[in-house]
């Protein structure tokens, strides 16, 4: 069968209306369901499959676009850039593994941060984008966060992060691992002040940054379905001789078991984030 005989059968299973000539490069495949979307189809539900529900992984930018009101975002601590001081290479050189990631993202790290509107209500935002070398904790990240909760608390903003990490990073080994402490220090201070953090927790949300800040929220919310744990899977089952059960390590698994408070589709998450804001403004 021709591919684009087999797209119509898919779109009339599915009853969605008749192909309209646009060519392949309009199309995207549901990584979970295999269904064929149009692309535009696929963007305007804000990545996620309309046909099953999968939240495909967004980028940071993507992120901050949907969450904040249009022209309120402005970037903050975006000149700094990863040093190398271990001089690291594994299979390549870490400063080179940087640039290819800035230049493939458009980003300088993996978290982009600053303030923001969400329906009126100014917050310090911070979106992590795994896209930049799997969303990876290193010295950048871990400055930028610092930064964000050290101004917000002097502003008395709340804080929003929206993780998206495969945990430290390990190009940057100790100094990397530090920041873990560092953010969650100042994550200290902010709840010291009284102020009000949400953490959301999107797919995947593992190692260091489960084990630090993103765990570490007032309000701790995740999208649906996503990754969430330390270390991962087969570790731990070679460590613990058990196997894990089928759904260990997702959104409902943590819920279940009381390590997050609600998942969050995501073209409701602005809503549930601006009534929390509004429901712990001056509390
Ligand atoms: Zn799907």
């Amino acid at each position: 069968m021709r591919l684009i005989d087999l797209i119509q059968a898919k779109r009339e299973a599915n009853k969605i209306g008749p192909i309209r000539n646009e060519g392949f490069d309009g199309w995207f495949a549901c990584p979970k369901c295999q269904q064929f979307l149009e692309k535009k189809v696929f963007l305007s539900h804000h990545k996620v499959c309309p046909l099953c529900d999968h939240h495909v992984r967004m980028g940071a930018l993507e992120r901050i676009e949907l969450l904040a009101d249009p022209g309120s975002f402005n970037e903050k601590y975006s000149s700094i850039v990863a040093k190398d001081p271990l001089e690291f290479n594994d299979t390549k050189a870490y400063k080179d593994r940087v640039k290819e990631a800035q230049k493939d993202t458009g980003l300088k790290d993996a978290v982009v941060t600053g303030t923001a509107k969400i329906s009126g209500v100014l917050v310090a935002l911070a979106a992590m984008d795994f896209q930049f070398i799997g969303g990876s904790l290193g010295s950048v990240v871990g400055e930028k966060l610092t930064r964000l909760i050290e101004e917000a608390i002097l502003d008395r903003l709340p804080l929003v992060i929206f993780s998206q990490s495969g945990g430290a990073r390990m190009q940057e080994s100790i100094f990397s691992l530090m920041q873990m402490a560092k953010v969650s220090q100042a994550i200290k201070r902010f709840h010291e002040a009284g102020l009000f953090f949400i953490s959301v927790l999107t797919d995947p949300t593992m190692g260091g940054v489960t084990a630090s800040y993103a765990s570490l929220g007032d309000v701790i919310l995740a999208e649906p379905k996503a990754l969430i744990g330390f270390a991962g899977r087969r570790v731990i089952e070679q460590t613990i001789k058990q196997k894990l059960p089928d759904d260990a390590q997702t959104a409902e698994f943590q819920l279940k078991h009381g390590m997050i408070d609600r998942i969050v589709a995501r073209k409701e998450m602005k809503r549930e984030i601006h009534t929390l804001l509004k429901h712990f403004e001056g509390a």
